[in-house]
């Protein structure tokens, strides 16, 4: 591969919270079309560097570069807008809605209307339709018509996914995708993600290692804010250096 084929990298990226460095040195390069995960011990940084690849943070030192440009300055809504999405970030579930509401709304949000009384019913009905098979695609079929507040955490987080989706994202960053999920839901998200890594690039920070290991094209192991260890599941999981990071703590 040239470098054409990386969507999203950053070079030097850290963060410090006053005096203490939670992220340092991260070079990430994420392959167009791959599902990359990042893996690491509680405390290794995850978190934090999701929230600086979509500004939720600012990094102390560092650059993202997306797509080739340079994205480190922008607001968390200007990346969204470029097509790098993190799942929950505009999408919120309306607890009181719907869960074909929710994600018509997330529709109608991709084409930047709002939703308004006058839309022709040709619209409508497309819309509803686009709705319908996002609703069937995260398993949601049975409970179209259920408040989102009565679903269940795991069905919750599938109907998250689906009104992300709604979006169209070019580059989706999953943050813990399977939390909270019993075998059947994480089976099911399992096979969505896989579904929708088919046109688009996937960043997801996930404990569940079995998980990681079925998804991931590659894999990046933080430790103490800095990367340990990189590449396939069978590669980093025979690591010593891995396995004494999760086993150190
Ligand atoms: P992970 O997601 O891998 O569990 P985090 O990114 O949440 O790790 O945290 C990395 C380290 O940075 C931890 O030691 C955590 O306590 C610290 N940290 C995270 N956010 C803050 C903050 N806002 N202020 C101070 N320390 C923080």
């Amino acid at each position: 591969g040239t470098t054409d084929d990386v969507i999203l990298a950053t070079d030097g990226l850290r963060k410090d919270f006053g005096g203490f460095t939670a992220v340092s040195d991260v070079n990430l390069s994420v392959r167009r079309g791959s599902i990359h995960a990042l893996i690491g011990p509680n405390g290794a940084g995850k978190t934090t560097c999701f929230n600086l690849l979509t500004k939720f943070l600012s990094p102390s030192q560092g650059r993202i570069i997306y797509n080739g440009r340079d994205i480190t300055a922008l607001k968390p809504a200007d990346i969204a807008r470029l097509g790098l999405v993190r799942s929950f970030q505009i999408s919120a579930v309306f607890p009181h809605l719907s869960v074909m509401e929710n994600v018509r709304i997330a529709l109608q949000r991709k084409r930047g209307g709002s939703f308004d009384f006058w839309t022709s019913q040709r619209t409508l009905e497309a819309l509803n339709g686009e709705a319908l098979r996002l609703v069937e695609a995260v398993g949601l079929a049975d409970f179209a018509r259920i408040e989102a507040v009565e679903l269940s955490y795991g069905r919750k987080r599938a109907l998250e996914i689906a009104t992300t989706l709604a979006l169209d994202p070019e580059m989706l960053l999953l943050d813990e995708p399977m939390a909270g999920m019993g075998h059947e839901d994480v089976d099911r998200v399992a096979d969505l993600i896989r579904t929708v890594s088919a046109n688009r690039t996937i960043l997801m920070v996930e404990h569940n290692l079995s998980v990681v290991a079925a998804l991931s094209d590659r894999i990046t192991v933080l430790a103490r804010g800095k990367i340990l260890a990189e590449g396939d599941y069978a590669t980093v999981s025979k690591d010593p250096r891995v396995v004494e990071a999760y086993i150190g703590g």
